[in-house]
């Protein structure tokens, strides 16, 4: 048998044209038999990367996932297109398992999902006889001491260098710290290893933030310009998830909690809800994320802000894995800069890492208040320069000049000396706007010489200019954040007038709808027909038991209502349509597409 070129399996098989980015290379250096370590965000399209070299090479390919609900799904995914794929690990049901082990002795898989247990744990010594056509190590950055996600077993994979010599390697992962890769080439002994590093630009997520004033109203608005759709809803608490889920409800949204609180079975029923639903929001904590692969999440909420750029972007980067447009809003306040930095101060982190964490949160906080491109900042901290404003952004989409605040600083700051750093934020805003409330009234704030000073200015302004200056470490919070005090050191020379201060102009509290057009073609889209075919995906989903995501991505339902082909051929050009899948679902949708 001939062996098939890359770009023949990617067309008769996934359906798709052609590579994205570094794939290409990186598919043919490992069909070649090389080594690489793939380093692509989230969505970038990881998998093809060793799928495609899978068919491509002779023998079966072995993938080492830690992660059992991708497997499942990648293993449902792949046979769906006509793959022979499996999965060993601790929960596969019996007959499951079963066939996959008879398939493994008659040498009929194409792909074997397994875990590190498994593998090395016996597996290992049958696969030694056997043509191996790859190893993957997939979530590669486990293997690192550093990631919060270390798993110890995969320092035992650094063993199929000596084992398996002359079998080609691949370590995938999203990380894509420099301290981490080195790690993962180390720990796999793989030193050799190509190193492929895709941009992390996403140039179908659309990047919001807003200072928190009215947070249900602003998620509210999120949620209105994504009725039937999926996304998530990231809290900084577990008792919050809760309250917010069940706001939701109320409001008639599908709304399903996860948090590493609850108990197993719990959270099994909400990831499978999620994973299987059309329109679910997910409120979480950051417990619910690594593994989830749903391609069309729509949205990613923080109603908290994440403490690094790092966290954030990999939050934001589960929504539009599919590649179509997607959007995520982060939500910020005092509160979050006040405890990011409270826990900080009282971190038990070793003393040396505490200036990187630092740094890790000023970023953070600067991501959240710029008022220059977002998706630029974000790149940023990764070390990736973007080529002017990226258009996608809220900022890019609404331009907020900076704002001169130095002498709003000094008269913030000198409210809050003369009220006698013992008031919160609201009560400093009142006497800086000149309300006599009960309690400025009663404690004499109204004869202050600076009593109304700032009336001129919207109390929005003045937070800003309070989170600008708790930012920088010159305003501080006390216990509760309840009370305002200064920071002598670092607040005199704004006191004095002697340090500027920008802040950029505000945004509108409900943030501008994000352009709904991502590319030509979506203007065509038969938007009556895209939920015809919907409502038909659904049905074939239910019927197999599957998520329906697995059948077409919204993308390709997208392009068919788009370009309504009237025949088999026509279906074939499109992306996401491969043989197997037209074999399986052509007739079904010409007939679906021909009812009007
Ligand atoms: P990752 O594992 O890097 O997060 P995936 O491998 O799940 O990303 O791919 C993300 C999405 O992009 C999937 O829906 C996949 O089908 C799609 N995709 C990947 N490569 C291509 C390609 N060359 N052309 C079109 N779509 C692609
Ligand atoms: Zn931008």
């Amino acid at each position: 048998m001939s062996p098939d070129s890359p770009t023949t399996i990617l067309r008769r098989v996934f359906g798709f044209p052609q590579f994205r980015g570094l794939q290409e290379e990186a598919v043919r250096h490992v069909t070649a038999g090389g080594d690489a370590l793939v380093l692509m965000p989230t969505g970038g399209g990881k998998s093809l990367c060793y799928q495609v070299p899978a068919l491509c090479r002779p023998g079966m390919a072995i993938v080492v996932s830690p992660l059992i609900a991708l497997m499942d799904d990648q293993v449902a995914a792949l046979r769906q297109l006509g793959v022979r794929a499996g999965a060993l690990h601790s929960e596969c049901d019996p007959a499951g398992a079963r066939e996959t082990a008879a398939a493994l002795a008659h040498g009929s898989l194409d792909l074997l999902y397994v875990s590190p247990e498994r593998l090395l744990g016996g597996l290992i010594a049958r696969l030694e006889a056997r043509r191996i056509a790859l190893f993957a190590i997939d979530e590669a950055h486990c293997v690192s001491q550093w990631g919060h996600d270390f798993r110890p077993e995969y320092r035992g994979l650094a063993c199929l260098a000596a084992r398996f010599p002359g079998v080609p390697r691949i370590a995938l992962t999203a990380t894509a710290d420099r301290r981490t890769r080195a790690d993962i080439l180390a720990s796999l002994a793989m030193p050799e290893a190509r190193v492929f590093v895709a941009s992390f630009h996403r140039p179908n997520l659309f990047l919001a933030a807003a200072p928190k004033e009215r947070p249900r109203a602003q998620l509210a608005a999120l949620l209105a310009r994504h009725r039937d759709e999926s996304g998530i809803v990231y809290c900084g608490a577990r008792a919050r998830t809760e309250q917010v889920a069940t706001r939701l409800r109320a409001d008639g949204v599908q709304a399903v909690v996860f948090h590493a609180g609850l108990a197993r079975a719990e959270k099994q029923a909400a990831l499978g809800r999620f994973r299987a639903g059309e329109a679910v929001v997910m409120v979480a904590t950051i417990a619910f994320g690594m593994g989830i692969d749903r391609p069309d999440v729509r949205f990613v909420a923080h109603l908290d802000m994440p403490d690094s750029p790092e966290a954030y972007y990999q939050q934001v980067g589960r929504a539009g894995r599919d590649g179509a447009a997607a959007e995520a809003l982060l939500l910020y306040g005092l509160d979050d800069i006040a405890r990011a930095r409270h826990f900080l101060a009282r971190s038990q982190a070793p003393a040396s890492q505490l200036p990187a964490l630092r740094a890790r949160l000023d970023a953070m906080i600067g991501l959240a208040e710029t008022g220059s491109c977002r998706t630029g900042a974000l790149l940023a901290c990764f070390d990736e320069r973007l080529e002017g404003p990226c258009g996608h952004c809220d900022n890019c989409l609404a331009p907020r000049p900076a704002l001169d605040a130095t002498i709003a600083a000094q008269q913030l700051l000198s409210a809050v000396y003369r009220t006698g750093q013992r008031f919160g934020l609201r009560h400093v805003i009142a006497v800086l706007r000149g309300e006599a409330s009960e309690a400025v009234r009663r404690h004499g704030h109204d004869r202050l010489a600076l009593f109304g000073i700032g009336a001129d200015r919207s109390g929005a302004f003045w937070q800003s200019v309070a989170r600008a200056l708790i930012g920088r470490g010159a305003l501080v919070l006390g216990e509760g954040y309840a009370t305002l005090a200064l920071e002598g050191e670092v607040a005199r020379p704004y006191l004095r007038g002697e340090q500027a201060l920008h802040v950029a102009a505000l945004p509108a509290p409900i943030t501008p709808a994000r352009p709904t057009e991502t590319g030509a073609a979506r203007s065509d889209v038969d938007d009556a027909l895209f939920q015809r075919l919907r409502a038909w995906r659904k049905r074939a989903a239910e019927a197999q038991n599957l998520p329906p995501y697995l059948i077409f991505h919204d993308a390709t339902l997208q392009d068919i209502a788009a370009l309504r082909p009237d025949s088999l051929g026509g279906l074939a050009q499109i992306r996401g349509v491969g043989s197997a899948k037209l074999k399986r679902y052509g007739a079904d949708l010409l007939v679906a597409l021909s009812a009007r």
